[in-house]
């Protein structure tokens, strides 16, 4: 595979970053996914701005410009032959000198990476037809999670008690028992015509896909009530969902051992799921 790193493109084995990389030592940077369908891009425009957003929240400067990320992530698609799959970018702050907590000079480049992962079968992936079941944790991440930094263990831990669950996916819950969201998706759920999601805030990611799907949501004529569920409303609903560069829309058939709806994925998630694959396919570049 080949890699980038830096402005360069290399042999996955030849690539490397300093082990004093504050992206190494702090998890100080932040990250996209973006997906490859039909060896295009899907929804770029959407992930680069949110990538300046991180970076304007955190004090950091992208060492690249917009146009060189999307040719670079058209030259990664093309030098490993993707037709489905997805482009991980990482920016992280970089270190010239010794460990410190305090940030280096802004204006010091930090250090950008980005790689790719064939995944033949993405749209039509065999979960889609099954759907997750997912449990729900508590929410112990830090405050600021609209941020999309590489600090990832919590959802990582989150992950693992599903799998030692035997299911899925894990959502957040947070204190008044609502789900936030998923470990690395948004949550849905459907009661008749109303598609119901957490409102924005600094508790979620502002899911690219989110904001897309609920979009064409409005455009289908559903109802989009942008507010927080419990685990209990969305076991008494009729469907639940959830959104991600990496799942589109996957349905959510199990929420803590119980069933949703049918048990089985529900006619709006999957009509969700077909609209945003063939809009967003249409509008890939
Ligand atoms: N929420 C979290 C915590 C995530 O990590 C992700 C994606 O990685 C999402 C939501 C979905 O965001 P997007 O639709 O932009 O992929």
């Amino acid at each position: 595979r080949t890699v980038y790193v830096n402005g360069d493109y290399l042999p996955e084995g030849d690539a490397k970053v300093s082990i004093f990389d504050r992206g190494f030592l702090m998890a100080d940077g932040v990250y996209e996914v973006t997906s490859v369908l039909d060896g295009k891009l899907i929804d770029f425009d959407g992930h680069v701005k949110r990538l300046w957003r991180s970076l304007a929240e955190l004090e950091m400067t992208c060492p690249v410009s917009e146009a060189e990320l999307l040719a670079m992530h058209r030259e990664l698609v093309a030098r490993n032959g993707i037709d489905q799959g997805m482009i991980y970018l990482q920016v992280t702050r970089g270190n010239p000198g010794d460990r410190s907590f305090v940030f280096p000079p802004a204006d010091l480049p930090g250090t950008i990476v980005a790689f790719t992962q064939n995944i033949p079968n993405l749209a039509d992936a065999p979960a889609a037809k099954t759907g997750f079941k997912v449990i729900t944790i508590p929410d112990l991440r830090w405050s600021r999670v609209d941020i999309k930094t590489v600090q990832l263990l919590y959802p990582s831990m989150g992950k693992m008690a599903a799998k030692k669950a035997g299911v899925d996916d894990s959502w957040f819950t947070d204190e008044d028992g609502a789900v936030t969201e998923g470990t690395s998706n948004n949550a849905y759920i459907v009661k008749g015509n109303r598609i119901i999601t957490r409102q924005l805030g600094n508790d979620i990611l502002h899911g690219i896909t989110r904001a897309a799907v609920l979009r064409f949501a409005e455009e289908a004529q559903f109802e989009v009530e942008e507010r927080a569920f419990t685990a209990a409303e969305a076991q008494g609903a009729d469907e639940a969902f959830s959104t991600a560069a990496s799942i589109f829309v996957m349905p959510v058939v199990e929420v803590d051992g119980k069933p949703v709806g049918s048990g089985k994925p529900g006619p709006v998630a999957v009509r969700l799921r077909e609209i945003y694959l063939d809009e967003m396919r249409k509008a890939a570049i």
